[in-house]
């Protein structure tokens, strides 16, 4: 275990090297726990072709799901970057497409994020919109907004969220695209621009939802990427709920 100076450390599990922050608290709200293993001896066939195990044909376990494989059925190693690992890692067939996916989402979306869009922004029932620069902090765990002031708002803190697209308004019905991270609602948007966003979040120390809209502004191309990929992240992290 070696400490690196931008507070993470490189941690050696039975998967691979990992590196993962020092303080647990501060991992990345889209990073995955390393599953358990199912047990050697409660698996005597392969869990994709059945194949029996013996001393030729040994098991591998998928370092996503745990599950037990033999060779042909877990012989792809794959990036996996919300697990932390520093080298790709065997996978299940199943296991592999998912993250694969996953790392589209880190090598685009992820940066889109970081680097920010510029919006117009309304807090509560103010009417007074101010133009800011909203981005994923380095962490990925909070939005920053900064204008004339500067605020945050903690991903985990946040109750649902939408994307709004052309023609659209906020409480509309026929709005095309939403996601939620508590509710069970998501729905795909179509085609048209995503040009908005309303959250709702609990502000430190309150009980009491907070409504925030924006709307892009200035480089509206820029701002919607960031809106578009937003959404995905959302997707990402209702769907690891359910894991
Ligand atoms: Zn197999
Ligand atoms: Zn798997």
């Amino acid at each position: 275990m070696s400490a690196v100076p931008d507070g993470k450390k490189l941690v050696r599990s039975p998967s691979g090297l990992r590196m993962v922050p020092e303080n647990g608290a501060f991992n990345s709200p889209f990073s995955l726990d390393e599953p358990l293993w199912i047990p050697d001896k409660e698996c005597s066939t392969c869990m994709q072709c059945d194949t029996k195990f013996d001393f030729i044909t040994r098991k591998h376990h998928c370092r996503r799901c745990g599950r037990c494989f033999c060779d042909k059925c877990c012989s792809q190693k794959v990036s996996l970057p919300r697990m932390c690992f520093v080298d790709p890692v065997r996978q299940c067939a199943e296991c592999s497409l998912i993250s694969q996916k996953e790392v589209e989402f880190y090598d685009k979306q992820l940066k889109v994020l970081t680097a920010g869009g510029t919006f117009g922004v309304k807090v509560g029932s103010s009417e007074k919109s101010e133009t800011m620069v909203c981005r994923l902090s380095n962490n990925h765990r909070y939005l920053f907004l900064d204008g004339d002031s500067h605020f945050e708002v903690e991903l985990s803190r946040i109750s649902s969220m939408q994307v709004l697209t052309e023609g659209s308004t906020p409480g509309e019905k026929d709005i095309c695209s939403y996601t939620s991270l508590l509710d069970n609602q998501i729905s795909e948007g179509g085609s048209l621009r995503a040009n908005g966003m309303v959250l709702q979040y609990k502000p430190p120390g309150s009980q009491n939802l907070q409504d925030l809209y924006m709307d892009t502004a200035d480089d509206k191309r820029v701002a919607s990427a960031w809106l578009v990929a937003m959404h995905k992240a959302a997707k990402l992290l209702y769907e690891s709920k359910d894991q």
